[in-house]
């Protein structure tokens, strides 16, 4: 490995310690991602330093092969279990792309990494994905298609997901369609501080392969809670292919006139339906509690995009969350350090919010 990256093209390297903040693979994720929009080499060290197992796993493996990828880059020190990696960006390639998956990795992780380079790429992309679909730790599906692509649209980018099979952790197995347009004119930023009006909230049990009971049970028990009904279609246990088995998630819907959250729960060992279905609703009520527009995990991930629309036009932004998990400031410290915009959170009232501002470039 060069030990002596500093630059490329002329433009200085980007710097991260993957062990910073919650040290996970989202470093490694936001880092790559900020390295092919803008053009700087990224070197990274002690990757995933806080986790049981450090270092680059199966998953982060992928992410990393699909930036080469989509940018005709370089990569080195891309191997299982290795803790530094120095990735050097080409220009970004709109196109057609298959990225798969062995195991249940998500694949969700690897669209989220290469999603903001081809979001601003100058033609549409059409990207194929294999592996997990539904994995506890990553966003499922269903949160990316009804939360956040709907904000992605407001930005004026175009993300058309298409689920083919599902794919759950540990088998995966899943498959989708990814069709992302960039923006044709100018990235929109907004504000978004309220959630507005409440329109409809429902849940969804989705066990394949596994005895009714575990649905019938959760969705009863979650119902119970929050008081939602099958009499109100709140709560649905829709069809699901066999093939896409063994696999349980409860999902919970909540949408709003600015915002569409979901939450959700895995099916995992030891854990009784009841008591799935009890955590679900703890983060339903948490959510409905503040007066946030993002919850946990909207905010962590909206931040990145808004980020570049902001970066893009010089015009700042906010949006309110429920929760700044330590996965969020870590994700704005990285932020902070690859791009030139502030990524900064204020406490308000039952929320906090998060600002971005354009940074004067030198
Ligand atoms: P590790 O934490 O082991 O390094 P990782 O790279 O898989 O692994 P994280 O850094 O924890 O994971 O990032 C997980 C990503 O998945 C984050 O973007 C997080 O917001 C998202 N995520 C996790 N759980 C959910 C959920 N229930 N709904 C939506 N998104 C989720």
């Amino acid at each position: 490995m060069n030990p002596t990256l500093s630059q490329h093209n002329g433009l200085p390297a980007i710097l991260l310690d993957g062990s910073q903040g919650e040290g996970g693979g989202q470093i490694l994720r936001t880092g790559l991602a900020l390295s092919m929009v803008t053009g700087r080499p990224l070197r990274i060290e002690r990757i995933r330093a806080g986790r049981a197992k450090p270092g680059l796993m199966r998953q982060h493996l992928a992410c990393v092969q699909a930036a080469v990828e989509v940018s005709g880059g370089q990569a080195e020190g891309a191997e299982l279990g290795s803790q530094s990696l120095q990735f050097t960006p080409g220009a970004v390639r709109a196109g057609d792309y298959t990225f798969r998956i062995a195991g249940a990795g998500s694949c969700l992780l690897v669209l989220q990494t290469v999603l903001p380079a081809l979001m601003l790429a100058d033609a549409p992309s059409r990207i194929q994905l294999a592996g997990g679909t539904h994995n506890p730790m990553a966003p499922p599906f269903d949160f990316l298609q009804r939360a956040y692509v709907p904000l992605l649209a407001r930005l004026g980018v175009g993300l058309a997901l298409t689920l083919e099979r599902r794919g759950f952790y540990p088998a995966g197995g899943g498959l989708l369609q990814a069709v992302i347009t960039p923006a044709t004119q100018a990235l929109t930023p907004f504000d978004l501080t309220e959630r507005g009006a409440a329109l409809a909230a429902w849940a969804e049990a989705l066990a394949p392969g596994l005895a009714r009971s575990v649905a019938a049970r959760e969705l009863e028990e979650l119902g119970r809670r929050l008081g939602w009904t099958h009499e109100a279609d709140q709560l649905r246990a829709p069809g699901v292919r066999q093939h896409e088995g063994p696999g349980n998630v409860l999902l919970a819907t909540l949408e709003y006139a600015q915002v569409t959250e979901v939450f959700c729960q895995f099916g995992e060992r030891g854990v009784s339906s009841e008591l799935k279905a009890r955590r679900l609703a703890d983060e339903v009520l948490a959510f409905q509690h503040s007066s946030a527009a993002t919850g946990p995990h909207l905010a962590d991930q909206w931040m990145l995009p808004l980020a570049l629309a902001v970066w893009r036009t010089g015009r700042a932004a906010s949006f309110t969350a429920s929760e700044l998990t330590d996965h969020t400031r870590t994700n704005a410290a990285v932020i902070n350090a690859c791009l030139p915009v502030r990524v900064a959170t204020d406490a308000m009232d039952g929320a906090s919010l998060v600002r971005i501002e354009p940074l004067p470039v030198p």
